[in-house]
């Protein structure tokens, strides 16, 4: 079991403001939101991820909680495993848009 520790306040701000407010998995604002949004381990405790700004990312409640412990996924259509979505490696636009009547993000 991986302990969980508590961000510090001061971390937790500057990796929100970083992200400017948004989720940096959906893009959602922060101020939309009924719920605090959560800070995400881009690579988890689990596997060992840290504390450490680079490795820290401002998500939604949804976002966290659809990711949870995970870092890939098994693509349905190549069956190939890919790694999930990384803010800091990845590009935002090269992976994900809005739907035209924005209701859906789609991949
Ligand atoms: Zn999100």
């Amino acid at each position: 079991m991986v302990e969980r520790r508590k961000i510090p306040a001061r971390l937790r701000k500057e990796v929100a403001k970083r992200a400017k407010y948004r989720c940096e998995y959906c893009q959602s604002p922060e101020h939309f939101s009924l719920d605090t949004f959560t800070i995400d381990h881009i690579l988890p405790l689990s596997e060992a991820g840290g504390d450490d700004l680079e490795n820290l990312a401002f998500a939604c409640h949804n976002c966290n909680n659809r990711k949870q412990n995970t870092i890939s996924i098994m693509d349905p259509e190549t069956e190939v495993r890919i790694p999930l979505f990384n803010p800091r490696i990845d590009r935002w636009y090269d992976h994900f848009r809005w739907s035209d009547d924005t209701l859906t993000l789609e991949p």
